[in-house]
């Protein structure tokens, strides 16, 4: 009898646990996939990854292009004043 309800008791904590009790050395089992995804499905997802150009706007103050919303690496100008000092012997 004690066999039994120590049997019973297994049963119920590996099913709480969601271990599957006939192969116990695989331990926990998490949420698995029902299936594969197919190479046509991966390529449809990754046919839409593209490579974007940057958008490149001009400095006001020099008319070298710049990346928007950044400092002139120019002149250092940023919205009409000087932000950035820039050497002109690095430059
Ligand atoms: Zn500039």
């Amino acid at each position: 009898m004690e066999f039994f309800t120590t049997c019973v008791a297994k049963f119920l904590l590996y099913k709480k646990l969601n271990i599957d009790s006939r192969n116990k050395k695989e331990g926990i089992k998490m949420a698995q996939p029902k299936r594969r995804w197919s190479k046509a499905r991966t390529g449809l997802r990754r046919s839409t990854w593209k490579v974007e150009k940057p958008s490149i706007a001009t400095c006001p103050h020099c008319h070298e292009p710049v990346l928007p919303h950044r400092a002139c690496t120019n002149c250092g100008y940023y919205n009409g004043k000087e932000v950035i000092s820039v050497n002109e012997e690095n430059a």
